[in-house]
């Protein structure tokens, strides 16, 4: 019974574009209707009809230790009672900022603002303005916020100038946006041979929004060695996989190393931050210090940051424990679905990276954004249907990652398995 959800839908649909503040909520992958949340609970999620479920979206990743979790909680209402914002420094930012630069080489100072988008927008400008060149390359079916220049999809324009995957931007917006199919090298090669105007690559190093594919440790380090032949910069978008694929995300996995990190969701534990850090010298470029500009009214908010500062202290006390746990309950999960999949006969694609996992309904492992594409979308819709309708709330797409946060146990994750068997006989 999902009454309330459904009433509430109709309610938003009359004063919010599709009844949403984020394309994705509205289920348009899958059909049906978005459950509204009432609140949550560590693990789990509750709608305002009353039902329960095990939450393996988590924000979309921001929730590495589950809802409402009490550290977190404190810090925020201690900070909050002190006033909301200020437009003015306050220390939290620079201990926030302390504890993420002790974590990366080569990584000195940190800007903090208050979305993911935001972060690669302003890490974007940056490139630019430090190297003095204009064109960006993308890879496809990486997402990086919703900034004109960076919402280019793929169409089959590989490695040509990116058309604009949305109305409202311009092409001349995009004219400097060049993509590239994501885990091919030859293509990048092919673009540094096309374009001596490259300011910069940009990538998830582990994409999460195709699913999960992650990129190849050849891969980035060819990356890494073309960049520095070119006099370009590396970018990593670690905004979901930051703190989540290990405690140093992709960069603790991988071995290559950036110029410049995005950060967003995990850093600010469900409240709105992202951040880009750097060098010194990089960071110097940038205002006040510098002239590229990048500005913001609520950026660094106090609560905010307290929020950061909870949630990251809380991973780095205990990391060795927690990523291992993290990781071993993501693994369990995927690999008890793809048993009870293969068991009905089900081809079923699965991997993960610490604490995010995906799972494809496909007979090959997909690697870039096309192989994605070739999945079997309409079944991925049942399974989230009667799963949801089973208690479990998985992301609405076959383009999502999934996230493991500590609060979910292994009692969670058996009865999920059993959930899924019941459900994998059906499609
Ligand atoms: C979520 C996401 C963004 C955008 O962050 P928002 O906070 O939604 O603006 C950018 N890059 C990556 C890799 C993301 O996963």
């Amino acid at each position: 019974m999902i009454t309330n959800s459904i009433n509430a839908y109709e309610e938003a649909k009359q004063v919010i574009p599709g009844g949403v503040d984020s394309p994705v909520r509205a289920f348009k992958g899958v059909g049906g209707t978005p459950v509204f949340i009432d609140r949550g609970e560590g693990a789990y999620l509750y709608d305002i009809d009353g039902n329960k479920y095990v939450d393996f979206v988590q924000s979309w990743g921001p929730l590495i230790f589950g809802h409402a979790d009490k550290d977190i909680e404190n810090a925020v209402i201690q900070t909050a009672k002190k006033g909301l914002s200020f437009g003015a420094p306050t220390v939290l930012e620079t201990e926030l900022a302390n504890e993420i630069v002790e974590m990366f080489d080569g990584i000195d100072k940190v800007r903090f603002v208050s979305s993911g988008t935001e972060a690669v927008m302003s890490a974007i400008r940056l490139a630019r303005g430090v190297t003095g060149r204009n064109d960006i390359v993308k890879f496809i079916g990486c997402y990086h916020g919703h900034s004109d220049s960076l919402l280019v999809s793929a169409g089959s324009g590989l490695a040509t100038f990116g058309t604009p995957s949305s109305p409202g931007v311009p092409a001349d917006l995009t004219k400097h946006t060049l993509l590239c199919e994501y885990n091919n090298i030859e293509n990048l090669r092919r673009c540094f041979n096309d374009s001596k105007d490259i300011a910069c690559v940009i990538i998830e190093p582990i994409a999460g929004n195709m699913g999960l594919v992650p990129a190849s440790r050849e891969f980035l380090a060819e990356i890494r060695k073309l960049c520095d032949e070119n006099g370009a910069l590396f970018i990593f978008d670690e905004v979901m996989s930051g703190f989540r694929a290990s405690l140093t995300g992709a960069c603790g996995v991988v071995d290559v190393k950036p110029d410049i990190i995005t950060f967003g969701k995990v850093i600010g534990a469900g409240m709105p931050v992202g951040a880009f850090a750097s060098s010194k010298e990089i960071m110097a470029q940038l205002s006040p210090d510098g002239p590229i500009y990048q500005a913001g009214t609520l950026s660094g908010n106090p609560v905010a940051m307290a929020a950061g500062i909870a949630s990251l202290r809380k991973l780095k006390a205990n990391s060795k424990e927690i990523y291992e746990d993290l990781s071993k309950k993501a693994k369990y999960l995927v690999d008890g679905l793809k048993t009870e999949a293969t068991k009905a006969n089900i081809p079923l694609q699965v991997d993960t990276r610490g604490s995010m996992f995906g799972f494809f309904f496909c007979a090959e492992v997909p690697t870039n954004f096309a192989e994605v594409g070739k999945c079997d979308f309409a079944r991925f819709a049942k399974f989230h249907q009667e799963m949801l309708q089973e208690g479990y709330y998985f992301a609405c797409s076959q383009y999502e990652a999934g996230f493991m946060c500590t609060a979910i146990t292994y009692e969670d994750i058996d009865s999920c398995i059993e959930a899924a068997a019941r459900v994998f006989i059906k499609l």
